[in-house]
């Protein structure tokens, strides 16, 4: 039997804020455990969460680079579960009204062009962190991270293949800096995603039961991860067996994923909108307002140095491929006498 893999990709980026989504504290990454952990960050009773506008900003500016529709109201819901970095007790999320809504993506893997489909993206706050390595038999808790900003951005299941989830990895990555909402660290976990993975027998259109590797944060654990996993769900059918819906860690040492809970024992969270914040409602004004800032985008990019510059559509797209690269680009051609061409191939 012919198989095919059907992937979704869920991103937690980390915005380029100077202050935590609901209150004044730093997000300065590196600092001495909890010393930018506020009251609100520690979730001391009686405390209330404010809005960081310069987050909404940036899940707006998002949006616009992704030709979405902005949730022109949208709310900020509880999501409950009890875990040692969440004092609280929930997490401060969306849920049913997201701030952006239906986008796109556009990949490109070998000569192929592919639109991924972007679900919806929404604001939350991120979770402290459990430090094992540095207490012996205990944990320690930081909170310097709880609180921070993310934009977690949803696809739909419309990828076929590694290659395609890398591609797709790849451009939202460059895409979140080129707009500077996110310093694209992925060492310090400023961009994170969650992969869902399911094979079907190739022609089926229904999908296959997924399972959900969380937390990937380098592109060649990625691929990695989803041909084992793939291989791994292939090799369970064949074999007469069921996949379980489930979430799995993938284990850098041995190549492998490893289930971590099934969904049997999942989480009912218990979603509510929270009652200390107003729902967000953005004006067509606030929305010029972010339109005026945003840069030019990589494709219109492309398509203006294909035209001004004269240059095939292959080395446009490497040229726009990074910021960074088209910035060095058009500096040199301008002191090498609009050498373009000459410039492209060097
Ligand atoms: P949850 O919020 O419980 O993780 P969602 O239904 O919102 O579940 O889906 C999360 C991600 O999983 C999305 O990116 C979606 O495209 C992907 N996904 C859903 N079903 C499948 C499937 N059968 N195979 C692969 N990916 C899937
Ligand atoms: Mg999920």
């Amino acid at each position: 039997m012919q198989w095919e893999v059907v992937i979704g990709l869920e991103t937690h980026v980390q915005l380029q804020t100077n202050t935590k989504i609901f209150c004044g504290a730093s997000t300065a990454f590196g600092a001495e455990p909890n010393t930018q952990a506020d009251a609100v960050s520690i979730a001391l009773p009686g405390v209330l969460p404010v809005l960081n506008k310069e987050a909404v900003q940036c899940a707006i500016r998002f949006g616009l680079s992704i030709d979405a529709e902005i949730g022109r109201r949208s709310v900020f819901a509880r999501k409950n579960y009890f875990y040692p970095d969440l004092p609280k007790g929930y997490q401060i999320s969306q849920f049913e009204l997201p701030v952006v809504g239906k986008g796109r993506i556009t990949i490109q893997v070998g000569d192929v062009e592919k639109t991924i489909n972007i679900t919806r993206a929404h604001l939350e706050e991120d979770a402290g962190k459990s430090v094992h390595e540095d207490f012996h038999g205990m944990t320690g808790i930081d909170l310097n991270r709880a609180g921070t900003p993310l934009l977690e951005i949803v696809t739909e299941p419309d990828m076929r293949s590694a290659a395609e989830a890398v591609a797709y990895a790849k451009k939202l990555h460059e895409l979140v800096q080129w707009i500077g909402i996110c310093d694209g660290n992925m060492q310090e976990g400023s961009f994170r995603c969650d992969v869902n993975v399911s094979v079907r027998p190739k022609g089926s259109d229904k999908l296959g039961t997924r399972r959900e590797i969380k937390n990937l944060n380098s592109f060649r654990f990625m691929q990695q991860a989803i041909e084992y996993e793939t291989r791994w769900q292939i090799e369970t059918l064949e074999d007469g067996g069921k996949i379980q819906q489930a979430t799995v860690l993938f284990d850098p040492d041995t190549g492998e994923t490893r289930a971590m809970r099934s969904k049997e024992e999942a989480n009912d969270y218990r979603y509510f909108p929270d009652p200390d914040l107003l729902p967000l409602v953005i004006s067509e004004a606030d929305i010029d307002r972010v339109r005026s800032t945003m840069p030019e985008l990589p494709e219109a990019m492309q398509a203006r140095f294909q035209t001004e510059y004269a240059l095939p559509a292959y080395d446009a797209s490497i040229i726009t491929a990074s910021r960074g690269m088209a910035d060095y680009f058009v500096a040199a051609v301008q002191a090498f006498g609009g050498e373009a061409k000459l410039v492209a191939n060097w």
